[in-house]
């Protein structure tokens, strides 16, 4: 056995990462991660860490809500989660306005799909029961489509992306909300995008009954972290009268470790499953952080320098048609449409990593997660503006650049 294939140790280079997530995680974060001891996931620190950190993102998502948690992994982990209590057969309408959205309808599909529907088309089922309204890429889910499928449909569950992050859209949380309230639907929304970066306070939408996000967007905890989740009570009861087909991903049974049994916050988390002492300690620090800049704080930024990215992307003959705070999502200069690949490409392989659209119509993402800072969105003006001009935009970059100082000067005068 001398054939053994050892291959070099991985080097991964550091890249500007300004695409739609995952963010750039703080130092202070990576140096909790590398510096956590090695602990079980019973140790008395890393339950204390646990139940701290739960405190801090009721906080964070602005919420009383008892079940409020990480769960281990990405987004998705997080949205299995808080579409476990989906059973076959119950009747669904989701609302769908882009790449992730239409994931979110996917897995509502299979969790709703009976054994038959799924069996009939395994990846991609369409059973009786769940209604997928479709509003076209580019454009928001408003209160008005929410009101009338829900009067017309009558769910138990209504479905919808806060920021739908493939096209770069805010859809209409308050409205969404209020017609579940109106017509008894459990609102279960997929905050991936939207926690972190904008300021607001679930309790705030009653409609919604469970919320879902991911660590490595606006919490900015990218060493494979937490997913924060939080549902209501009535979220509970339901689920505690359906049960649900998972064990990892059950909200009651994934709280335990949180030190949240039987509803109620206990002082010492019971064994869910292993937890790694280096994310939690990670998690924990991206919350402090959080709290510290406060989640206002935060917000306010997100909009003033996405602000600036989006006037000097115009002012390059870009045309931005996102109003997400994190993320511009454009259609370059008229000569150079259809070339929106290649310019990706070019600016991934020097390590700009910005995005294109993954469904149609293809545009192009650049977002500013964590990237707060005159000196960050200078460097991917610059970076992008010359990408352009090496595909032969001819974008006189000085006068871009001009605006850019603009208005931060204009926002430091303001101060
Ligand atoms: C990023 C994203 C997801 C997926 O998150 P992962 O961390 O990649 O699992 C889901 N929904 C939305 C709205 C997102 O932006």
């Amino acid at each position: 056995m001398t054939d053994a294939t050892i291959f070099p140790q991985l080097e991964i280079p550091d890249t500007l990462a300004a695409g739609p997530g995952p963010g750039n995680t703080d130092l202070r974060v990576l140096q909790r991660f590398a510096s956590a001891g090695v602990a079980d996931h019973m140790q008395a620190d890393v339950l204390r860490g646990m139940i701290e950190a739960k405190l801090m993102l009721r906080q964070v998502m602005g919420t009383r809500n008892i079940h409020t948690f990480g769960v281990a992994g990405t987004g998705w982990s997080g949205l299995d989660t808080l579409f476990s209590a989906v059973m076959p057969g119950d009747k669904v309408v989701a609302f769908v306005n882009g790449t992730f959205s239409g994931i979110d309808g996917l897995t509502l599909r299979m969790k709703a799909a009976t054994a038959e529907e799924l069996a009939a088309a395994p990846l991609d089922p369409k059973p009786a029961s769940v209604v997928v309204v479709s509003v076209p890429h580019g454009q928001s889910v408003t209160g008005e489509i929410v009101e009338k499928a829900l009067a017309e449909h009558k769910p138990k569950w209504a479905a919808m992306a806060h920021w739908e992050t493939g096209s770069g859209r805010i859809n209409d949380i308050q409205g969404f909300s209020d017609a579940c309230e109106k017509h008894g639907a459990m609102g279960l929304v997929d905050a991936v995008s939207s926690l972190g970066v904008e300021d607001f306070s679930i309790d705030d939408y009653p409609g919604v009954a469970g919320w879902a996000s991911c660590p490595q967007k606006g919490i900015c905890c990218l060493p494979l972290t937490y997913a924060p989740v939080s549902f209501t009570d009535r979220y509970i009861d339901s689920l505690k009268k359906s049960g649900a087909r998972t064990f990892v991903h059950h909200p009651i049974l994934e709280a335990r470790h949180w030190g949240i049994i039987d509803g109620k916050d206990v002082e010492k988390g019971a064994y869910h499953r292993t937890h790694s002492a280096y994310a939690v300690a990670a998690f924990h620090e991206a919350l402090r952080i959080l709290l510290q800049q406060s989640v206002a704080g935060r917000a306010r930024s997100y909009a003033f320098h996405e602000a600036a990215l989006r006037d000097a992307v115009t002012a390059m003959g870009c045309k931005v048609t996102s109003n997400m705070t994190s993320l511009v999502v454009l259609n370059l200069p008229p000569a150079l449409a259809g070339r929106e690949a290649e310019l990706v490409a070019s600016c991934r392989a020097k390590g700009f990593g910005i995005w294109p659209t993954l469904s149609e119509p293809v545009q192009v993402r650049i977002g500013i997660l964590n990237l707060l800072n005159q000196r960050a969105i200078t460097d991917i003006v610059t970076r992008f503006a010359a990408a352009l001009n090496d595909m032969g935009a001819g974008i006189d970059t000085g006068p871009v650049l001009e605006g850019l100082q603009r208005h931060y000067d204009t926002a430091v005068a303001a101060e």
